[in-house]
């Protein structure tokens, strides 16, 4: 399964397909569940770090394709995209036709069935915000239905699917975007200073597109086969978001950013750097990002086992130093911390 992974770790599987077709991709997960065949659903393989005894069950790729688009009012489209879409791609699209609302997510790898399951952010926005609902396959009912955007509970990095890892397959995702060529406003301080803006403003898209990208880039976090620093499933841990008291017991200059319900996040970066482990740390064989403290990555020749000693060793450090337990973000198979 290293071949189908972005950090290209994981062992082999039983048994592996490459689904095109919606009907045929649930009939063999129906089949797989007949027969408690345990089943791995695979998109891009860059938010999932599985064992160096892979999967022994059946990993499905999916690779369904098709884009539909409706109009929404005056304003607005509605846009239907299958699970196997690329998701870049379909940003990529929408900033081109001026779809307002997923400019802030470019770069980011994978499939667009995926990005429900933890619900995808960065930069100031995350899919929630423009997901008007999401097509599934309920393996526990047999039956494919429509799940509303509420019905999908997102939060921070997670949903009802994330929670819930062998209830659903994602079959299609609908996006509700409005029509224009300024962006939504700016919400990140970092993207708002690339941009020469002030926060709460709107660019055009393609500016923003571009300025995420470039920022992005910088950090090793667009897809670069080439570029070790790239040979990750992205932020290894969640920003930890804490109650008033831990978030009081960091140091003064840690990063604060207050939350609607009260708590506070903080940033896994800055815990990671300031416990001792710079960009870079590790190993020739895994080693922090050198463009970015927290993501792990595989120089060539590591095994799943040893990206991991590394995720223990940092999350054990940090929390020795600020009290504060990291959680992986990646999905682990197979595997745990
Ligand atoms: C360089 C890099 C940068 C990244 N940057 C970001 C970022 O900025 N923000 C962010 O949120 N994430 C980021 N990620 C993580 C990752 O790209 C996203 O989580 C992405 O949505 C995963 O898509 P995928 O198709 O690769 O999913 P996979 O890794 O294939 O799968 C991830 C999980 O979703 C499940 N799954 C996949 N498809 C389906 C489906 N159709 N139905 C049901 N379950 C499914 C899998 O079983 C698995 O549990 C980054 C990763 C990398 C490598």
């Amino acid at each position: 399964l290293a071949q189908v992974t972005t950090l290209r770790l994981g062992g082999p599987a039983r048994t592996l397909v490459e689904e095109t077709d919606e009907e045929s991709l649930i009939e063999r997960i129906g089949l797989a569940d007949e027969t408690d065949e345990p089943v791995l659903l695979v998109g891009g393989g860059s938010n999932l770090v599985i064992a160096d005894d892979g999967f022994d069950g059946l990993v499905a790729l999916i690779r369904t394709r098709g884009i539909d688009v409706r109009e929404d009012g005056p304003d607005g489209v509605l846009v239907t995209a299958q699970a196997g879409e690329n998701w870049d791609d379909l940003v990529a699209r929408a900033v081109s036709e001026d779809w307002v609302g997923i400019e802030a997510l470019s770069g980011i790898p994978g499939s667009v069935g995926a990005t429900p399951i933890q619900n995808v952010g960065a930069y100031g926005q995350q899919v929630a915000d423009t997901i008007l609902s999401v097509r599934a396959y309920d393996r526990r009912t047999r039956r494919v239905g429509e799940l509303t955007n509420a019905q999908c509970e997102f939060s921070y990095r997670d949903s009802l699917f994330k929670r819930d890892p062998r209830r659903y397959a994602v079959l299609s995702v609908t996006f509700r975007f409005s029509v224009g060529d300024l962006s939504m406003p700016i919400g990140y301080r970092e993207l708002a200073a690339s941009l020469g803006a002030a926060i709460g403003e709107r660019t055009p898209l393609q500016r923003v597109r571009r300025a995420v990208l470039d920022l992005r880039r910088g950090k090793g976090m667009v897809l670069d086969a080439e570029d070790h620093d790239t040979w990750s499933a992205g932020s290894f841990f969640t920003n930890p978001i804490l109650d008033a008291d831990a978030a009081a017991s960091l140091p003064d200059d840690a990063p604060r950013f207050p939350q609607p319900d009260g708590r506070i996040k903080t940033s896994a970066a800055w815990l990671i750097d300031h416990a001792g482990f710079a960009k870079g740390y590790g190993t020739e064989r895994v080693r922090l990002s050198t463009k970015h403290a927290l993501a792990l990555t595989n120089r060539g020749s590591a095994t799943t086992e040893q990206l991991l000693d590394l995720a223990r060793e940092v999350r054990d450090g940090v929390e020795k130093r600020f009290g504060v337990r990291l959680v992986n973000e990646p999905v682990l198979v197979g595997a745990e911390l």
